[in-house]
C-alpha cells in the first residue's frame, strides 16, 4: 500500500493505486478541488514542502510546512518529563524534522483533534512507534494508521495531560488541556482571526455554524478547565476560559451563525 496525500487538503490515504478522491474534500463540511483531485506519493510531498519548526528550546515545540500543503495544519511536539505528546499534525515531515523529534526525545503518546489535523500522522507512527490515542468514534477516518488506545469521553495521559471529547466538529473531536502550562489545544473547536477576534464552526469551508446542542457541549467540556493560552489546530493566542465561554453565550443567544465575534469584553 502507498501512502497518498490530497494536495487540497492535506490528507493521507493508504491504497493500492492513486485514488480517485479524497473523503475530506467530499465530506459535507469541506469542498472538492475544482481543477480535480491532485495525490502526492511521500517522494513527492518531500520535494514540494519542507517543515518548519519554532519553539524547539521550549516545552512546546510547533511544526508547520512551507509552502502550505492543503488547508496546513500545525503539529504541536509537548515536552513532557513521563514521555512526549504529540497532538495533531503538519502534512509532511522532511528528515531533519524527524531528527529533530528524535533529538527531543521521540514521542511517547501520538493523537489528534480531528481528522483535517491528522497531517502525515502514519510518518510519526512509523518512525517513533508511539501509543496511538484516537477518539472511537472518528476511526473510520484513520485508514492511513493505526491506533492502539481509542478512547471514549477522556483520556489522561500523564498527571495534568488529558485528552478531552468535545464532539460538535467532527463526533470524535477532541482537546487536549496542560493543566500544569494552562494551555489548551483546542484543535478546531475555535478559530482565531488575528488575536481580537475568535469564532467556531461544524464546517468552515461552506460556512456552515454549529448547533446550539453542540454549543452547549463545548461550553460543558470546557467550563471547568484553567488556560491562558490556546492553541488551535493551525493558530495559537492569548485565551482564557471566559474569552471561549463568552463565544459560546453569543452563539446561544440567538440564531446558530458563522463568523468571528470580539475575543475580549468590550470596553
Ligand atoms: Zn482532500
Ligand atoms: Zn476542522
Amino acid at each position: 500500500m502507498t501512502p497518498y496525500l490530497c494536495t487540497n487538503c492535506g490528507f493521507w490515504q493508504c491504497y493500492f493505486a492513486v485514488p480517485l478522491s479524497c473523503p475530506v474534500c467530499t465530506d459535507f463540511r469541506h469542498t472538492p478541488p475544482e481543477d480535480g483531485f491532485h495525490f502526492l506519493t511521500p517522494d513527492k510531498a518531500a520535494a514540494e514542502t519542507r517543515t518548519l519548526w519554532t519553539g524547539e528550546d521550549t516545552e512546546i515545540v510547533m511544526l508547520s510546512n512551507s509552502p502550505r500543503i492543503g488547508i496546513g495544519p500545525n503539529g504541536y511536539l509537548l515536552r513532557h518529563p513521563e514521555g512526549n505528546v504529540f497532538f495533531d499534525g503538519a502534512a509532511y515531515y522532511s528528515p531533519d524534522a524527524l531528527g529533530l523529534i528524535r533529538s527531543l526525545g521521540g514521542i511517547k503518546w501520538l493523537a489528534a483533534s480531528h481528522p483535517h489535523a491528522y497531517g502525515a500522522l502514519w510518518q510519526l507512527q512509523e518512525k517513533f512507534a508511539p501509543i496511538v490515542a484516537i477518539q472511537a468514534q472518528d476511526l473510520s477516518w484513520t485508514g492511513a494508521f493505526s491506533t492502539a488506545w481509542p478512547f471514549d469521553e477522556s483520556l489522561e495521559l500523564a498527571p495534568g495531560l488529558t485528552l478531552i471529547r468535545t464532539g460538535g466538529h467532527f463526533a470524535g473531536h477532541t482537546i487536549l488541556h496542560w493543566a500544569e502550562k494552562k494551555t489548551l489545544f483546542a484543535g478546531d473547536m475555535v478559530k482565531f482571526h488575528g488575536t481580537s477576534e475568535i469564532s467556531t464552526h461544524k464546517g468552515f469551508n461552506r460556512k456552515i455554524p454549529m448547533s446550539h446542542a453542540e454549543v452547549r457541549r463545548y461550553a460543558e467540556a470546557i467550563q471547568d478547565l484553567e488556560f491562558d493560552t490556546v492553541y488551535t489546530s493551525f493558530d495559537a493566542a492569548p485565551c482564557t476560559c471566559a474569552d471561549i465561554l463568552r463565544l459560546f453565550d453569543r452563539q446561544l443567544a440567538g440564531p446558530p451563525f458563522f463568523g468571528p465575534v470580539p475575543m475580549k469584553e468590550e470596553q
